[in-house]
């Protein structure tokens, strides 16, 4: 009675925490309030109707920042409150047109400000958003990935190690569950999980019949019934929503931020220094105080900070275009200087297309025809179709590659495929070219239990009854053997296990590349219902050898030989055999170590026995690392890194998040990897490809050059003008240059002409140099000189124009003035042109390869016309319109700065040339 009643609660429209205590209640007695049955689920009608009540499972964001305060904060800089007093100031002086200009660049310059922001948060939170969390359920009687969003109560969902709970569930069967729950309740020892009820005012913590949304399986398996979706998750409860909030801020940003901070008090500690001196000289404190905000507006480089940030933003684009996620800016300007990539084997360096070549039974030797998962084929013995009744230990290994299988092979539009991992769906395909029917065998030997394949266990065991009570296991060679007590021989009967020659057998297939597994089997004790690690300990038969081929991936190789000859040393680190891995690493063509003309590989084993001071040196020069497991991982990464090396690691498990979060770029798979890979990463690939890792290091670089090439652009203009105004403060003269015209040209060229400057493509032999070491200013002596030459050169030719038109024409003010402001706008962007590279000559890079620096030019020089000859502009500005020789040897002034630096950079780039081919010689 109590029961219908509370169904029919459920039924109706109510909120879904109105029954608050599904842990203390039997699993049954849930489902039936949930009206579901735990082996069909829901209906896809039922579903759509329970969305529709229920609503999406999606937590409402937390409240982030209003558009109002983040466009009030564009305003929170030590530069806007100069100019915001400059504002106020201006305008008791009655300077009301100055005090009106000087406000409306100050707003201006927000709303631009706060638009970028906003577009570079959009773009970066566009790409978390993109990777969708999914979630298995059953549904219609059938097994299906659906978006974790449209999860509804009653929905039946599975879970497995690696997963994070896609809603808060009841748990209706476990298999060795252990649940990370520290999200939730900050206890970080993961809880072993089980389905009987508690109770009912039992804290979270001890609600072990329950799986909270956000939490992560760390080890084993589980199907539970959905209680509560989106915000009636008890994580949606107490509002912890993962903001999808991106931190906006690296060690670059940060660094440029204190350089620009820095810069400010020095300038600003300039400034009153020049209005204390002028002051005591008896000058008049209104000029005085403009010539001190001119200073301050001049040189100080406000544009910078907000740039670099956008660069980097654009990049992420970029990445995201070549399959690389990015999930942390950070990363954009590490994977410029990383140095050693570590990269998983299966899936990553080579196809994970699986096809078993060779097998081997009972001492036998069998090869396996026909390409692909097209279960067309035959198994021969010595060129002919083996009879697989004359070899009983080769009609059970293909059985038990069947029956030990949670995989299938399916043909979809003439192409066959895997569903599920395809090195189980090689061995489905091994068994149907022998002519195995899958249905049929699994109708005569349903399956009672399995465990599931675990990459620390290293192997799968399933439990069958019906016509043979049995147990069938697979997994790597080692793992298999040592629960051995004999091998079946071809006529049925046991046999004593010769461990030597199968393991010569397994080396000499793995030195092929191939990847071996092994399989045994054991007569099942009467009455077992369920088997566990214990079960399989001992006493098995063993069966044979499966070994498949899995090709290496041809863009793998390339981008291998480019990591290479970028100066990044490539390393794989497997959970295959150490032979495989090694014939695989030749043939992708890893360098490292080698032995007798292979690569040497190290194994984990090995690995345990190594010292850490010892394991720097190891890890340094070998570069196959086999059976390596999660905790190894962080073992290499940390010996790399203590060598100085700046280290991106893969990885898809449960277990590689500490490896990969100490990795200075944790890399995750998109595909194959598990929900707390992903979390624990700084970049996603989502097609799990090696080439997307060069690809996206390639994209790190060039954002780093772009970005230097922005600051070695936009740093000589302020150095120009602070000079120009210390010079006339120096000289006594009236200021060539006003606040506002500082003004106009800073806003002015730092959108239309810096920023094209990230449209810049990869230069060309961009993988030909070593990374960047990781400690090295951006501003290298090069570079400080250039924008020592180019700030002087813009100081003579501002202040020479200025004064001749001044002193020699006999100029009025306003003309002079207009002269000084254009020579900046036109000196930037010839200057431009040239720091499209920042060592190359043009010719190099090619004139016509970035069209937005010209198209951003021609809009300056537009810009630029309307300040001269619109008198709006005139007046706001102070302007004068020029005529066509003053504008005629501006430009010329250009093209003679342009002639310069060109011939400063061919002369640097010979010298740095010269230097490369000696250093060369002696190197060799
Ligand atoms: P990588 O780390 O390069 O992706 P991997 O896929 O070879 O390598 P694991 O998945 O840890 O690494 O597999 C380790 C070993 O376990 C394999 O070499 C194989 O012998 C065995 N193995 C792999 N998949 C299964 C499976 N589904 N069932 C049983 N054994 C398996």
């Amino acid at each position: 009675m109590h029961v219908t009643k509370e169904k029919q609660q459920i039924k109706e429209p109510i909120s879904q925490d109105r029954h608050h205590s599904w842990h203390s209640i039997a699993a049954e007695e849930a489902l039936e309030l949930l009206d579901v049955s735990a082996q069909e689920g829901l209906t896809e009608e039922e579903a759509q109707q329970r969305q529709q009540r229920y609503g999406l499972n999606v937590m409402t964001p937390k409240k982030q920042q209003s558009a109002f305060v983040r466009f009030l904060l564009q305003f929170h800089q030590p530069l806007i409150y100069i100019l915001l007093a400059a504002t106020v100031v201006t305008f008791t002086l009655e300077e009301y047109i100055d005090s009106a200009v000087i406000f409306a660049v100050v707003f201006i310059n927000a709303i631009i400000g706060y638009v970028q922001e906003t577009k570079a948060l959009a773009a970066i939170d566009a790409l978390a958003r993109s990777m969708t969390a999914k979630a298995q359920v059953i549904r219609n009687g059938n097994r299906q990935n659906i978006k974790a969003q449209e999860l509804v109560p009653g929905d039946i969902v599975l879970v497995q190690s690696g997963d994070k709970f896609p809603a808060d569930v009841r748990l209706l069967q476990v298999r060795d569950l252990k649940v990370d729950e520290s999200a939730l309740t900050g206890e970080s020892v993961a809880v072993e999980k089980k389905t009987q009820p508690v109770a009912k005012d039992d804290v979270l913590g001890d609600r072990f019949s329950m799986g909270f949304a956000s939490t992560v399986v760390t080890y084993g398996q589980a199907r539970g019934l959905v209680v509560g979706t989106g915000d009636h998750t008890e994580v949606g409860k107490i509002q912890k929503a993962i903001s999808g909030a991106q931190d906006l801020e690296t060690p670059l940003t940060k660094k440029i931020k204190e350089f620009s901070q820095l810069l400010l008090w020095v300038i600003l500690g300039l400034a009153a220094a020049v209005f204390a001196v002028e002051i005591s000289r008896g000058a008049d404190w209104a000029d005085t105080f403009m010539v001190a905000v001119a200073l301050a507006v001049g040189a100080i480089p406000e544009g910078l900070p907000v740039a670099v940030t956008i660069m980097l933003a654009l990049g992420v684009s970029k990445m995201a275009k070549r399959r690389a996620i990015i999930r942390k800016l950070v990363a954009v300007e590490t994977l410029g200087s990383t140095d050693v990539i570590c990269s998983d084997k299966t899936g990553t360096l080579t196809e994970n297309q699986m096809t078993v070549q060779q097998i081997v039974a009972a001492g036998k030797v069998y090869a396996v025809h026909g390409l692909g998962y097209r279960p067309e084929g035959h198994i021969l013995e010595q060129d002919q179709k083996a009879d697989l009744s004359t070899n009983k230990a080769l009609e059970q290994l293909l059985i038990a590659g069947l029956l030990c299988n949670d995989s299938a092979v399916k043909e979809e539009a003439d192409k066959w495929t895997i569903e599920g991992d395809p090195t189980e769906g090689a061995l489905v395909v091994a068994a149907q070219k022998a002519g195995f029917e899958r249905k049929k065998l699994e109708q005569e030997c349903p399956r009672k239990d399995a465990i599931p394949f675990e990459s620390e266990q290293q192997y799968m065991a399933t439990l069958h009854d019906g016509a043979r009570h049995v147990i069938y296991l697979k997994g790597a060679v080692e793992a298999v053997l040592d629960r051995c007590r004999g091998m079946l021989l071809a006529n049925g009967q046991e046999g004593p296990l010769d461990t030597d020659a199968i393991n010569k057998q397994v080396e000499e297939m793995a030195s092929e590349g191939l990847r071996v597994l092994a399989f045994a089997m054991a007569e099942a004790p009467d009455g077992l219902s369920g088997i566990s690690h214990e079960d399989t300990r001992s006493g098995l038969l063993f069966l044979g050898l499966q070994g498949m081929i899995d090709p290496p991936r041809q863009e793998a190789v390339e981008a291998v030989r480019l990591c290479q000859l970028a100066g990044i040393e490539v390393k794989m680190i497997t959970g295959d055999h150490a032979l495989t891995a090694s014939a695989i690493a030749s043939k992708i063509g890893l360098r490292g170590e080698t032995r007798n003309g292979k690569l040497v590989a190290i194994t984990g084993k090995e690995l345990q026995q190594i010292e850490d001071k010892d394991l720097e040196d190891v890890a340094a020069h070998i570069s196959v690392f086999a059976r390596v497991s999660p905790d190894q991982k962080l073992r290499l990464v940390k010996a790399l890194q203590a060598r100085g090396h700046v280290v991106a690691m893969t990885g898809d498990g449960v277990n590689d998040g500490p490896a990969l979060k100490q990795a200075n770029i944790g890399i995750a798979m998109g595909i194959t990897g598990t929900d707390v890979a992903k979390d624990a990463s700084d970049m996603v690939l989502t097609d799990d490809n090696f080439s997307s890792i060069e690809g996206a290091v390639e994209e790190g670089r060039s954002v780093f050059d772009n970005l230097t090439k922005f600051i070695v652009w936009t740093l000589p203009t302020n150095l120009g003008e602070g000079l120009v105004i210390l010079a006339a403060v120096v000289l006594g003269t009236q200021l060539p240059v006003q606040p506002v015209q500082l003004l106009w040209i800073n806003m002015t060229t730092a959108v239309l002409l810096g920023l094209t400057l990230a449209f810049e493509p990869k230069e060309p032999g961009i993988m030909d140099r070593p990374p960047r070491p990781p400690h090295e200013p951006i501003m290298t002596r090069d570079l400080i000189m250039r924008t020592l030459l180019v700030g002087t050169l813009l100081l003579i030719a501002c202040f020479s124009l200025y004064l001749y038109e001044r002193r020699i024409l006999g100029t009025n003010i306003a003309e002079a003035r207009t002269v000084a402001t254009t020579v900046f706008v036109v000196l930037e962007s010839f200057y431009l042109i040239s720091c499209r590279s920042l060592v190359r000559p043009m010719r190099e890079i090619g004139f016509f390869t970035n069209k937005w620096v010209y198209y951003g030019i021609a809009a300056m020089f537009f810009c630029q016309a309307l300040f001269i000859y619109l008198p709006l502009m005139n007046t706001l500005f102070s302007s004068a319109p020029l005529d066509i020789m003053q504008v005629l040897r501006i430009l010329g002034a250009g093209v003679i700065l342009l002639l310069i630096v060109t011939i400063e950079k061919t002369i640097r780039f010979r010298i740095n040339r010269r230097k490369e081919k000696e250093k060369a010689v002696t190197e060799s």
